[in-house]
């Protein structure tokens, strides 16, 4: 639970305000890039009239406003992440689970040169592969595999 001075600054504001941050906040508790309906079932557990709706427009709102970033898995519902901060994902073909990447902060749409104008805004990576964790449970063999990179 984070209470920032941001959170408290604003107590006489919308029931919209408050609704967007009973959101930001499971999105912040959750932490391991949950669903929209991950969140959504976070959300109600407190707050049980809160509307799936309600939530699922509110993490539209967040994420066009940075304050979340939301992570496009192919073939998969969206992730939601608390981190946004440029980072990679990874996910697991075997568990679903989307990890964050760590790697030198390459910001790879400034050194597009020659995209014929083209007015690049953001460029995400999603690796593919198996966790450690499913890994360790032998119950898919490794594979190096980068679903985004043979893709295209
Ligand atoms: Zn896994
Ligand atoms: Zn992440």
């Amino acid at each position: 639970m984070v209470t920032t001075t941001a959170d408290k600054h604003d107590r006489a504001t919308t029931r919209n305000t408050i609704q967007r941050a009973l959101v930001l906040e499971a999105v912040r508790t959750l932490r391991d890039h949950p669903t929209s309906a991950d969140v959504y079932e976070a959300v109600r557990e407190h707050h049980p009239s809160i509307s799936r709706a309600t939530v699922y427009r509110n993490l539209g709102v967040l994420a066009s406003r940075g304050e979340v970033t939301r992570v496009e898995v192919p073939n998969g519902a969206d992730r939601y992440d608390f981190r946004t901060t440029p980072h990679c994902h990874a996910l697991c073909r075997t568990c679903g689970g989307v990890f964050d990447i760590e790697m030198p902060q390459v910001d790879m749409a400034s050194q597009v040169t020659d995209a014929h104008g083209f007015s690049i805004e953001r460029c995400e990576i999603v690796f593919e592969g198996v966790c450690a964790q499913c890994q360790s449970r032998g119950e898919a063999h490794v594979e190096k595999d980068c679903g985004s990179c043979h893709s295209a």
